[in-house]
């Protein structure tokens, strides 16, 4: 047998090798064990993964704020992508762009007004044909604090929509009416009482009987509108409004309570901004024929 290629280590910096003394003369070797010999072929694959370790290690702080982005970047961006090429099909792209917006905008009010109750939420999300949403990664502790975060959006949503009338009367410029109108249009419908509308959330800290008038309001526009995603609301909306008719256990009782000022506030709140929306869309309408 040629000389076999342990010998050549020998001659490598000695650390964790400590089967051969580097003194040793590097062509008379000595006979090693099977335990020696692997321990010598891993060693510089341990050193490679040691350093490797180390790299990452110090990389952690780079990588790891840029992969918590990432699904920020792909969810949102994303989905916001897919929704405006879906409305695009439809309405021209720059339209599109506006109302994908108007959407992101809206999610940013329910978001900031999570994070001002101290909830955990998820990136918003965009779903062509049916909207967008933010994800709540925290249940809300009470009934108040589920219709502060539902009435957030509405509230800056209308705001978005008023800012596109404001720069339609400043350039006078018709798309940025037809984004107002679009998107009072928008934010009306979300106040819809009605369970996973956002109207429906924020009539739980004012009255959850006004279900009933979004239940009816919705089986109307289904029958006058027919369309999936109307269905899925309603589909959705049958847990809470058959919640309503069964006996609530003490902790839910008390996660419905909410103070006189409370109800009152969320009232002028809710009802002022159905009133806005009604106002803003009467404003900005376009009548067909004239263009
Ligand atoms: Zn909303």
């Amino acid at each position: 047998m040629s000389m076999s290629d342990d010998t050549k280590p020998q001659t490598e910096e000695p650390p964790l090798t400590d089967a051969v003394p580097s003194s040793s003369p590097p062509l008379e070797p000595t006979p090693l064990t099977p335990w020696q010999k692997l321990k010598r072929l891993l060693t510089p694959g341990i050193v490679v993964l040691l350093l490797g370790a180390k790299f990452l290690g110090k990389l952690k702080f780079l990588v790891v704020p840029v992969l918590k982005f990432l699904p920020l970047l792909l969810k949102t961006g994303g989905t916001m992508l897919l929704s405006i090429w879906f409305y695009a099909m439809n309405w021209g792209w720059v339209f599109a762009v506006g109302f994908v917006l108007l959407m992101l905008v809206h999610e940013c009010g329910h978001l900031l007004a999570a994070k001002q109750a101290g909830l955990k939420v998820g990136a918003p999300m965009f779903i062509p044909f049916m909207g967008a949403f933010i994800a709540l990664k925290d249940v809300p502790p009470n009934a108040w604090t589920e219709a502060r975060v539902g009435v957030g959006g509405p509230l800056i949503g209308t705001l978005g929509a008023a800012a596109c009338e404001g720069i339609f009367l400043a350039t006078g410029y018709p798309l940025f009416r037809a984004l107002a109108y679009t998107g009072f249009m928008l934010n009306l419908f979300n106040l819809i009482p009605l369970a996973p509308l956002d109207g429906g959330r924020i009539v739980t800290a004012v009255s959850p009987w006004l279900w009933g008038i979004g239940l009816a309001m919705m089986v109307a526009l289904l029958v006058t509108h027919p369309s999936f995603l109307l269905f899925l609301i309603l589909l959705l909306s049958l847990p809470r409004l058959i919640s309503m008719f069964r006996r609530k256990t003490a902790d839910e009782a008390r996660w419905f309570e909410v103070t006189p000022a409370q109800r009152w506030g969320m009232a002028l709140l809710y009802f002022g901004l159905i009133a806005v929306l009604v106002i803003g869309m009467r404003m900005t309408h376009i009548a067909p024929n004239a263009g």
